[in-house]
């Protein structure tokens, strides 16, 4: 598989930030997202061809269970349950990275960490309406379009997850509200909210108005530590 980048650093965001952990970038991803911090990877052939093997062997050299396998979108490349597997036989704790566009059954994952995108990363996927008591969940405007949360909603009923929605500005809150709402079945506290920064200045100028989303929302508020230390410098 195509490995863009591996790297140890800490986890900067989410249920485990600030964990010593082990990064696996893999190369290619569908999407393009506007604000995306990790464009050097959208190339599926941008990085170096490795067997599941030669990764496993690079990762075991650092004193962490803990692994990331992030990308780009590690979802849609074909070898992901077999690195996840062979990961696993190492007594691996694996953390998978997503968008949430497609759903693989099967694969050895202690905590998939799941980042839908709304309409702020440019992206096409909208929410419907909420549901209205005796009307189908998507409006007749969607009629055979796919529901857009199905993936997602299979993930998370499925593995142990995350929800991170990143936030751009306090319009971002109904979206993400109504897309919850929409997926159905999830907990409050595993719902989290990331300024859309990618830079410490930006980080730090958003973090109050996103905590007070987090406040008047239930929901959590998530840092974005490789932000604040490294000042998202490419392989920290
Ligand atoms: S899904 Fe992630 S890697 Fe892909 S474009 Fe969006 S932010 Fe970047």
């Amino acid at each position: 598989m195509v490995v863009n980048e591996i790297f140890y650093s800490l986890q900067g965001e989410g249920l485990l930030a600030g964990t010593p952990s082990v990064f696996i970038r893999l190369a290619g991803c569908p999407l393009q997202c506007k604000w995306c911090d990790t464009k050097y990877a959208w190339d599926a052939n941008e990085g170096e061809e490795l067997p599941v093997s030669e990764i496993v062997n690079r990762i075991v050299q650092w004193p962490s269970r803990y692994v990331v396998i992030t990308g780009g979108e590690p979802m849609v490349n074909p070898q992901l349950p077999d690195l996840a597997r062979a990961l696993k036989e190492r007594n691996k704790h694996i953390t998978i990275e997503t968008a949430g566009i497609k759903f693989v059954a099967g694969l050895a994952c202690d905590l998939m960490s799941v980042s839908p995108k709304l309409s702020n990363s440019g992206q096409k996927i909208k929410t419907a309406p909420l549901r209205q008591q005796g009307s189908p969940r998507l409006r007749s405007g969607q009629a055979g379009q796919a529901d857009p949360f199905s993936s997602i909603r299979q993930l998370i009923r499925r593995y142990p997850y995350q929800l991170k929605f990143v936030v751009d500005s306090p319009d971002d809150l109904p979206e993400i509200q109504q897309a919850v709402e929409q997926i159905g079945g999830v907990s409050a506290e595993k719902v989290m909210l990331m300024p859309q920064a990618k830079k410490r200045d930006e980080l730090i100028a958003k973090s109050p108005m996103v905590a007070q989303l987090c406040k008047e929302a239930g929901y959590v508020f998530c840092q974005r530590l490789h932000i604040l230390l490294y000042d998202g410098m490419k392989g920290k």
